[in-house]
């Protein structure tokens, strides 16, 4: 990405200027991922054909089935995507997590004892989380953006400059298009060129782990249940998908991961049997399999002039609590009812009294959840004994105490604390 230009104004005489000029809109969302299209798709929702939404991303509409990652989309994000007419679509792909069992042991240990379990409903007949497939969300999203006329670029935002009199934004896109909005929102991912562009800092650190994503096949059926194992390198999850299939997010020092997901698949079969057990019967890894480093960032500002930020652009979380993408929804509800709200009293959608309101709602709910991954994390990643006992005890306290589970329990479903409307199944 080339650096911010703010001012000088274009000149008459430059094209692109007047090309800028002549193609407006109020919203310019730069990134297709999940946090992207659900934006895009909100706003044309509640805001009709006459609020124009351009999203830009190079990678728009090229095959994720390399993807092997899954989600576990908690219940106020899935209540979301039913709001926004995506869930229909992937419902069938969907597995939901009807119990989860935590266990605490060595990598040696023949047992495996159960520390904590969780029943898995938020209200009677919906669960706490379900389990998808990346592809398919991103597929079902982009189908619903396109049929409900979001304008899709496939480019990358390039460039922005603010105007002199700071009423619009300035965007060049990759293949040199030039569109004047109200509001540019950086939905690019973790390593946002937008929010660096923007002079927006991050702070946090690399963990020096990474998560080895796979899928595995297994012969008997799951029964919808998810497994957190707390092993010395860290955690090990088991986690349901449609069919005899489970998806696994396996953390491990970075150099033994990369060795790990390099070995044969004899040798990786015998890595991953030695911590998947054999409960399920015989187990296969199918697909290809990937590490990803594992780190915590946080911007420091999710807001600057006539600019946003959302989902991994503004934070990224360890995966220990699968909250990632459940935290960038967030963002996504936050930041699309301040929109709406604005537009429909015929303010102006990038004005500050948005930014200002978005920026209040979702920073303090972020920095809690990075606090809470990333000290999970340092608590189970060790291989001391007196921390293992001690935590050991804490979450035998919590399985013994209903009311306290009940509170974890809407924590994970994303219900607690003020939820915005798309997340309480509301549309705007
Ligand atoms: C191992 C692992 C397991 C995880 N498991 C879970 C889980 O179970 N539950 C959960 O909630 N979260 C989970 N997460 C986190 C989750 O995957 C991310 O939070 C989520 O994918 C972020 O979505 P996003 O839309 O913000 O960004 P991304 O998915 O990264 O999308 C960013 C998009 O921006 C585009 N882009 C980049 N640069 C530009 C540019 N200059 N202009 C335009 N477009 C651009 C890219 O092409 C991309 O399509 C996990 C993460 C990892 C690593």
């Amino acid at each position: 990405m080339a650096k911010t230009k703010r001012s000088p104004r274009p000149s008459a005489g430059n094209a692109r200027a007047g090309r800028a000029q002549g193609e407006r809109c109020p919203v310019l969302i730069g990134g297709g991922g999940f946090a992207g299209l659900s934006l895009a798709i909100a706003l044309r929702q509640a805001l009709g054909d006459s609020f124009k939404v351009v999203l830009a991303d190079p990678a728009l509409g090229q095959s994720h089935a390399g993807d092997m990652r899954a989600s576990a989309i908690a219940a106020a994000a899935r209540r979301l995507f039913e709001t926004i007419g995506v869930w229909p679509d992937v419902a069938g792909d969907a597995q939901p997590i009807l119990d989860m069992v935590v266990t605490d042991s060595k990598l040696q240990d023949v047992m495996r004892p159960v520390f904590l379990t969780f029943g898995g409903e938020v209200e009677p007949g919906e669960p706490f989380a379900h389990m998808i497939e990346n592809h398919a969300l991103i597929d079902a999203l982009t189908r619903r953006a396109k049929a409900d006329g979001v304008e899709l670029r496939t480019s990358a935002v390039a460039e922005f400059q603010h105007r002199d009199s700071n009423d619009r934004i300035d965007v060049t896109l990759g293949d040199d298009e030039m569109i004047s909005a109200n509001l540019l929102v950086a939905a690019d991912g973790a390593r946002s060129a937008i929010r660096e562009a923007a002079g927006i800092k991050s702070f946090g650190w690399d963990y020096g782990q990474s998560g080895i994503v796979a899928t595995v096949a297994h012969e008997r059926d799951h029964g919808g249940r998810a497994e957190e194992h707390f092993l010395p390198a860290g955690p090990f999850a088991i986690l349901p998908l449609k069919g005899r299939r489970s998806s696994i997010v396996w953390t491990e020092q970075a150099r033994e991961a990369e060795r790990i997901v390099a070995l044969p698949d004899e040798g990786f079969h015998d890595e991953l049997e030695r911590r998947f057990g054999l409960k399920l019967g015989d187990i296969k890894a199918i697909g290809p399999r990937r590490a990803y480093p594992l780190g915590l960032s946080v911007a420091r500002t999710f807001v600057a002039e006539r600019i946003a930020l959302v989902g991994d652009a503004a934070h990224v979380i360890h995966p220990i609590a699968g909250q990632g993408l459940n935290l960038g929804l967030r963002d996504v509800a936050a930041l699309a009812e301040a929109i709406v709200d604005a537009a429909r009293l015929g303010l102006d959608p990038g004005g500050a009294g948005v930014l200002e309101r978005y920026q209040r709602w979702r920073r303090f709910d972020t920095m809690a959840m990075g606090v809470t991954t990333d000290g999970l994390n340092r608590l189970f990643s060790n291989r001391s004994d007196v921390l293992r006992l001690a935590r050991d005890i804490g979450l035998g306290l919590v399985d013994r105490v209903p009311a306290l589970k009940g509170v974890f329990i809407r924590e994970a479903a994303g219900l607690a604390g003020e939820v915005p409307k798309l997340l309480r199944g509301e549309a705007l």
